[in-house]
């Protein structure tokens, strides 16, 4: 017995052609799989117009979330029109969609009285989209023929209190789960169960993050013990670079859980970073697959493919970057120096995606998102007040602009000679490398540039590393 997940984001049910093609694959494949689960994004830009209506009433603007309202009224309509019959269940689901829409307009107007949007008013709000585009799919579904029921992850997915971040909780979820999509699944009922939200065990709504579908969907495969799970998107698999930058950048057909899992850790767009850690464990292949190109394979996500010795697979750059230094030659042997650091950098909530410090000890740097390096220099002026009026330590500061730019394979590992492709690669380009940095996992080799060179550096990467590699 075949058990499939399968996700479909934001532009694959983007209007009514999308939705109508995402109904052909769910259709072709009813026949060829015992048990499909359905999980969707919100019609893409959805969300962030529910996230700008939120914060237009928090900030006083009435007529700027009452304009969002209606834009957002508009496109669902438009979608509902275009794919139910009248006759059928279109009526129902125009009044779905005003149901849903009145009750954003309601939150917003609470949002404007108190003049702000807590994370937990705006879970409740962003729930909003994949509510909708669930039963409008589960709907046409059903038009066509097959049983078919939306569902809110909110039934399924347990979570912490985390809001806009949260952890779902897996034995309450595993119980849920099986629970509720069990007998659907036994009577040949296809769930199209809503992406990216959850709710704590007292029932609030909760969201996973930005993007969180992707890890709906591997929640899902983990629970149901699904053979596999697809991610269907808008481009034909993973790529070795983004194709903006690098215009032969291509498919990548086979990639590692480790693999994949710093590709998103360091800003390709493809999965949401948490994805591959639900069906890790119980090795379930993940797919990631082109809604409008259907018939081609895509990518294959595993658990070691076969590693290619050397092979760098592909190149990627994360943007908006700081490189805090902390500096002194009074740092030197001193224990506890590393640990204060860190300690003030989570004080401040940031998340640190780079730590390079050389053997002499006369510093420790690590990269930041920039809109955390001026609280999180601050924190370790403080814990470090100390150290500083002694001069053990010189200075604290942030070099901005910077981008770190990571080579990714874990064909890598015991490869000589990939660490000197890349420099000389990034040398003959004339880029000059700011800082390095290797995990002992040796899946990727990280290099932090000047914002400017960053272009170019991974062209350059992409073209001596990974297309004549
Ligand atoms: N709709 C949500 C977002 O835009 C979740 C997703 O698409 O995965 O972030
Ligand atoms: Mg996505």
């Amino acid at each position: 017995m075949t058990t499939l997940i399968m996700k479909f984001g934001g532009t694959s049910v983007g209007n009514a052609d999308a939705i109508g093609q995402v109904a052909d694959i769910v259709l072709g494949y009813t026949r060829k799989v015992d048990r499909l689960v359905v999980v969707v994004s919100a019609m893409s830009g959805v969300t962030d117009a529910l996230i700008r209506g939120a914060l237009a009433a928090a900030s006083g603007d009435e007529q700027a979330y009452r304009a969002i309202v209606n834009d957002l009224r508009a496109g669902h309509y438009r979608a509902v029109k275009a794919l139910l019959d009248p006759g059928g269940e279109q009526a129902p689901l125009l009044t779905t969609v005003d149901n849903y829409l009145d009750e954003f307009s309601a939150f917003c107007h609470s949002v404007h009285i108190l003049g702000e949007v807590t994370p937990r008013a705006m879970d409740a709000i962003t729930s909003l989209g994949e509510r909708i585009s669930a039963r409008i799919l589960a709907a046409l579904l059903r038009q066509r023929g097959v049983h078919s029921q939306a569902l809110d992850a909110t039934e399924l997915i347990i979570t912490d209190n985390t809001f806009q971040n949260a952890a779902p909780l897996t034995d309450v979820t595993r119980t849920r789960v099986s629970a509720r999509l069990n007998p659907l699944l036994d009577e040949g009922v296809i769930p199209v169960v809503t992406g990216f939200i959850g709710a704590t065990e007292q029932g609030v709504t909760t969201t996973l993050g930005r993007g969180g579908s992707d890890y709906s969907a591997a929640i899902l495969g983990d629970c149901l013990d699904a053979d596999e799970v697809w991610i269907w998107t808008d481009v034909d698999g993973v790529m070795t670079a983004d194709p903006r930058l690098v215009p032969d950048a291509r498919v990548i057909p086979v990639l590692s859980y480790s693999e994949v899992g710093e590709l998103a850790y360091f800003g390709a767009k493809v999965l949401h970073p948490k994805t591959i850690l639900p069906i890790i464990e119980r090795n379930i292949p993940l797919w990631v697959k082109n809604t409008f190109n259907p018939s081609y394979p895509g990518t294959r996500i595993t658990r070691e493919p076969e590693a290619a010795n050397g092979q760098v697979k592909a190149v990627t750059a994360i943007q908006g970057l700081s490189m805090v230094t902390v500096e002194g030659r009074g740092m030197i042997g001193v224990p506890g120096i590393a640990a204060r650091t860190f300690a003030a950098v989570a004080s401040q909530g940031a998340s640190v995606l780079m730590i390079s410090q050389a053997s002499s000890e006369q510093s420790i740097c690590f990269v930041i998102p920039t809109k955390t390096a001026a609280p999180v220099i601050r924190a370790i002026e403080e814990e470090m007040a100390l150290e500083l009026v002694r001069r053990d330590i010189d200075r604290v500061w942030a070099l901005d602009d910077v981008v770190i730019v990571t080579a990714v394979g874990s064909g890598m590992r015991g490869t000589p000679g990939i660490a000197a492709c890349i420099f000389g690669a990034l040398g003959r380009a004339n880029i000059n490398v700011i800082a390095i940095a290797q995990g002992s996992s040796e899946c990727s080799i990280s290099v932090v540039v000047a914002a400017n060179d960053a272009v170019n550096a991974v062209r350059q990467l992409h073209k001596e590393v990974i297309a004549n590699g």
